[in-house]
Formats: structure tokens, sequence, C-alpha cells
């Protein structure tokens, strides 16, 4: 009986241990710059700025159980290459560079990150301040495993209702689902909510005069006020062209603060309701794998653009990129990245080919080169030439699928719940 006793309690130490072993820290810096500078919507000049509505943070979730610690970083800008995420990467001491996932929620009302040639010979991007970023960036994500606490997470997907999205080229044409991940603390209350949902926070756009988070940062104080801890906003396969629903009556774009404020807050109350009753994950297990893939540049507009950037972008014959492709399991949960903004179709076809019971993609994470078109799409309907100029090629949609298929196939899989 004594030695069953001994047993027992041996089993209950270990696994309250593997229960005590994952952890999660959620830390933000404020990056709006002071005095503010000229905002960047795409390829070209800045416009200048003479006000901010809200502030552009840069976040980082942190995971991390006995063997391995991720960070999910989330930064206020339209992309953020990883010229800039390396050396971000560099000056964190306590996480391996490819666990560290850096995604842009692509504002359209931030400072310039590539150094886009502004037609006069050089560029409106601000080399000191971009340092700041990743100084502050890099102070974030060593906060954020400094405090990681204890936690268990919770893990659920479901349709985002109401007026949030639509696909400005065919109304219907998007992917509806917001996953969403919350962390617990040891006290049962949220102390950092992750929202994965694709979108193109542009309501207020680069022409307005204004620096802005645009709709992330109603849906982060939203969050915030409704007890959900800190918020980090990871984007999806919001490409060709899925963007915030701010529509009046007249069918026309409102462009204000107060449609930021609704569709945030709206975005927010969803990804509540969605993880609300999911169930609690006590140890989920966590792997994270990386790998280097490359892509052709055919496109004259990106070569263009990296030949000119003061920021060294690509290789040095602009023939190629490469970039890493995450891929990360979390409890029942799958995430993968993708370094641009894929079309909504190659995102459902992701989604269905990957191996959770939840399937996230972070887009524009790692790097944004730009959209990502399957050849099919490419160069196709006249409402895609924009969209076909600015990919990287004809092949870059194939590349990426079966990449990151491969990837999957090649990586275990997440754990069941059901
Ligand atoms: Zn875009």
């Amino acid at each position: 009986m004594k030695r069953t006793w001994h047993i027992l309690v041996g089993v209950l130490l270990i696994v309250t241990a593997a229960h005590a072993e994952f952890r999660a820290g959620i830390a933000v810096r404020a990056v709006t710059p002071d005095p503010l500078l000229p905002v960047s919507g795409g390829v070209g000049p800045s416009r200048a700025v003479d006000k901010k509505l809200g502030d552009l943070t840069v976040r980082a979730l942190v995971l991390a159980d006995a063997q391995t610690k991720v960070a999910f970083v989330s930064a206020d800008f339209l992309g953020f290459p990883s010229v800039l995420g390396n050396k971000v990467r560099a000056l964190v001491k306590g996480i391996p560079g490819e666990n560290i996932l850096i995604g842009a929620t692509h504002t359209h009302s931030a400072p310039d990150c590539y150094g886009f040639p502004n037609g006069k010979g050089g560029t409106d991007a601000d080399l000191k301040y971009l340092d700041s970023v990743c100084q502050r960036m890099a102070e974030a994500i060593n906060e954020a495993l400094a405090k990681a606490q204890p936690a268990s997470l919770k893990i659920a997907t479901g349709e985002a209702k109401g007026k949030i999205a639509f696909n400005a080229y065919a109304d219907r044409l998007y992917d509806p689902r917001c996953s969403v991940i919350q962390a617990v603390g040891a006290d049962g209350k949220p102390f950092a909510t992750l929202v994965n949902y694709a979108v193109h926070p542009e309501v207020l756009g680069s022409g307005q005069g204004v620096c802005s988070p645009d709709l992330i940062g109603p849906l982060y104080d939203h969050l915030a006020a409704k007890g959900a801890g800190t918020g980090i906003f990871m984007n999806g396969a919001q490409g060709g062209m899925v963007t915030a629903d701010n529509r009046g009556p007249d069918g026309k774009d409102l462009r204000t603060w107060a449609e930021c404020e609704r569709i945030g807050r709206l975005l927010g109350d969803e990804a509540l309701r969605i993880v609300e009753k999911a169930p609690e994950q006590k140890s989920p297990r966590l792997i994270c794998e990386a790998r280097t893939i490359s892509f052709p540049v055919d496109s004259q507009t990106l070569r263009a653009v990296m030949a000119a950037s003061p920021l060294g972008l690509g290789t040095k014959d602009t023939a190629r990129v490469s970039t890493q492709l995450n891929l990360v399991n979390v409890g029942n949960a799958q995430i993968l990245t993708i370094p641009g903004e894929a079309l909504p179709n190659i995102g459902y076809y992701l989604k269905r080919n990957m191996r959770g019971e939840h399937n996230l993609l972070f887009g524009l994470t790692n790097d944004a080169f730009g959209y990502i078109l399957t050849r099919v799409d490419w160069g196709s309907f006249k409402r895609y030439d924009y969209v076909s100029r600015t990919c990287l090629g004809e092949k870059t949609g194939e590349i990426l699928i079966e990449e990151a298929l491969r990837f999957v196939a090649e990586s275990p899989a997440p754990e069941k719940l059901k």
C-alpha cells in the first residue's frame, strides 16, 4: 500500500511538473515616431502626416516549455523585411533566431520599412528610426521571455460575423474564419489574446496625413478593456484584395477613425466570442521548425525596389530572394507562415491541407514580398493587373504551396483533443 502511494505521489509530481513547464509571456513597446514621419501605403514615395490616431506598437508573445521557446511578434507596419528582422533576432539571447516569427499587421499608415524609391533618386525611409524600432522589438521579445508565467492555452476557430472584411475585387471571396490563441494564467484569467484574421488594415490609408495602427489599435484597446489581456494580431491570407469593410450606404469607403474603432471592436468581440468556450489546454505540446525557401524575382517592379533600397533587400543580383518559413505546433493547433500577401484561395488550400484541429496562417511574416498568386491567377483578370505586377513572379504561388505542404508533411502533426 505504502509503495503504491509512493508511486502515485511520484506520478502526480511528474504530471504537475509537466503542467508547470508550459509558460507564456507578452510585452509591448510603442514605436510611434516622435516627431512623426511620413507614412507608406505601398511602393513609391511616402506621404506627409500631421497627426496620429492611436499609437504604433510592436508586440511579442513568447511560448515556452522545457525544450522549446517561440516568439510571435507583430509590428504595426506595412511589412517588416527580414533584413530588419535579422537585426532584431541578433539582439535576442534567449530564443533561437529561427524560432522568432515576425509579422506585420499591414497598416497602411506607418513609416516605410523597405526604403521604397521616392522618385527623386532616394528613399523616404528613416534608417535611424528603423534601428530604434528593431531595438524596441528586441526589448519586447526579451521582456516577454523574462516574464513568462505558467499558463494554459485556449485555442478556437470560428467565423467572425458582422461587417468586418470583404473582398474589394469580388465581395464574398474572402475567408471569414478567425482563429484565437488565448493564454490563461494560474489565476484563471487571460493575460494575452492572439487574433489571427485576414484583412487589410487600410481604413485610413496613407493619404489622410495620419500616422495610425488603423483598426488594429482599437482592436488591442478593446481586448484589454474586455479583460482579455494584451492583444496581438497576426494577419492571414489577405491578398487580392481582402480589405476592411468600411463601406458607407453609397458603397464608398468611409475612411474614418470611427470606422477603425467600430471594426476593431467588432473583431475583438467576435474573437472573444469564438474563444470563450474553448477548453483549456494545460500543457500544450510545443514544436517550432524553420526552413529556408527561395523564389525567383521576375517582377521588374520588385527588382527595382530591391535594387534601390538602402536596406539591402534580396540578394546582390536581385534575381532570387530567400526567406524563412516557420511551422509551429502548439497544442492542437498548427501554424504556418507566409512571407507576403497570399490570395485567399491559397489560404483556403493551405489550411485544408494542414494537420491541426486549428490551422493558422501568419501572413506577411518573416518577410513581405508583395502579393502571392498561383500561375492561373497571375496575369489573368484585368482586376489582377496590380497584384500580378507586385507579385515576385508567375511561379510564386506554386512554389509557396509546394514548399509549405512538403514542410507540413515532413514535420510532426500537432496533438489532437477531439
Ligand atoms: Zn496589401
